[in-house]
């Protein structure tokens, strides 16, 4: 028989391994699964993590790899915007290294690691929760509560009653050589990332990752993405190759059940106006970690307890996804015409107060509230979209 963790983590991505490291420095006995030989591998990610992050989580810094201060928006005429915080705004990581280090932390608080592990069947019993790599695996690994850290896609949480998310968008991305590309560039408009947006964003030297999100079509918008001025003329890579993954655009009704926790992408906690899940699934995955610690104090991990962690996440990023959710969804009904007349918008002297004083890399529902009540963009939506 095996031995009982306090924790099981299944998955080795940001936000289990930041609740492994958390969990095991709270003194509970954990155990992390793995699926590929190692963390981090074949991630689709731009790695960008907005300064709080790293501040507020103390995230390991090796793995950056550029730092990031001014974003450049380019509307479908080609007008631009440019907004420069005069200070590091976000950084980008090196996905691989980032999960590989963070899960060092957690070793080094003594969480155990086992990769090749492919977690496929979950059974909460009274006792414990026992997980299985195939229906024939007669020594189950056995723990007082689990952690479903596996990104997008499991089928785990079906099979302890919960749903995954139901609404998703799709990423495609590769990584380039593109010359003289020094900020993030965004790119808007209908024929580039339908209801979504674009983006080149420099790394070390004259490596890029450029990609869009969008709810349908993505390799065919990605394709036509290459053929953009400001990327066709610079790009060195004769045929990049490009990764497609889904990203979920809305939470799951419930993440708690007995003995069983979801956390990160899983969740559907990722932010609704980019689509970034990397600290928005820390973040929460420090709540469940916390959660689980009060569990454990009272050794009690029935759902009556777990539920504290719904309710400390949904209160921590609840309403900013639902103000992102919105700007999105009236952002998809504005024609070509609409998004130039925004980007123009933007290059006004107040508006650019207004930016400077609101805009926060992962915070972004003052911002909105305060700019939807602007009369010259309630102007530039004349169609009476808001
Ligand atoms: C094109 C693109 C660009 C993006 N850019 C950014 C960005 O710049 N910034 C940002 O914040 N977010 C970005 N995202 C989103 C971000 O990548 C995810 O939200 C983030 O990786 C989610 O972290 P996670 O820990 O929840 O899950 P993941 O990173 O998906 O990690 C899950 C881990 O679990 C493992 N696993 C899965 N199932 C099992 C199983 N059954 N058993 C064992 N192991 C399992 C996987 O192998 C993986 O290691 C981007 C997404 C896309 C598609």
């Amino acid at each position: 028989m095996n031995p009982m963790f306090d924790v099981v983590v299944i998955g080795a991505g940001p936000a289990g391994n930041l609740c492994a490291y958390l969990t095991a420095k709270a003194g509970l006995s954990t155990l992390v699964l793995e699926e590929h030989e190692a963390a981090g591998l074949f991630v689709n990610c731009t790695g960008i993590i907005g300064k709080e992050a790293f501040q507020r989580l103390d995230l390991p810094t090796e793995p950056v790899v550029n730092s990031l201060q001014a974003i450049t928006f380019y509307s479908p005429s080609g007008r631009f915007f440019r907004y420069d915080s005069g200070g590091p705004l976000a950084y980008v990581v090196d996905r691989h290294r980032f999960d590989q280090a963070l899960g060092g932390l957690a070793q080094s608080e003594g969480a155990e690691f086992r990769y090749n592990c492919h977690a496929r069947l979950i059974r909460v019993d009274p006792q414990a929760v026992e997980i299985r790599q195939s229906e024939e695996d007669s020594n189950p690994i056995l723990a007082r509560a689990a952690v479903i850290a596996t990104g997008f896609g499991s089928n785990l949480p079906l099979q302890v009653g919960l749903q995954g998310p139901r609404a998703i968008v799709y990423g495609a991305q590769a990584e380039v050589e593109m010359e003289g590309l020094k900020d993030v560039e965004i790119y808007l408009g209908k024929g580039i990332a339908p209801e979504a947006f674009a983006w080149a964003v420099p790394l070390q030297g004259s490596r890029a990752r450029v990609g869009l999100v969008t709810q349908q079509k993505a390799p065919i918008h990605f394709q036509n993405l290459l053929q953009h001025p400001r990327i066709r003329e610079r790009l060195r890579t004769p045929k990049p190759k490009m990764l497609l993954s889904p990203v979920p655009t809305e939470t799951i009704d419930r993440s708690f059940t007995d003995r069983v926790l979801v956390v990160g992408e899983a969740a559907g906690q990722v932010k609704t106006t980019t689509q970034g899940g990397i600290y928005y699934g820390m973040l929460c995955a420090a709540m469940a970690a916390q959660t689980l610690r009060e569990a454990a104090a009272q050794d009690d991990f029935s759902s009556a307890v777990l539920s504290a962690y719904e309710k400390a996440w949904r209160g921590a990023i609840g309403e900013e996804l639902k103000m992102g959710l919105s700007l999105r969804q009236l952002f998809g009904r504005l024609s070509d015409s609409q998004i130039d007349a925004m980007v123009e918008l933007g290059t006004r002297d107040d508006i650019i107060s207004l930016v400077r004083r609101l805009a926060q890399f992962d915070w972004h529902r003052d911002l909105i509230e305060t700019s939807l009540k602007l009369p010259a963009l309630k102007e530039v939506a004349k169609a009476g979209l808001w």
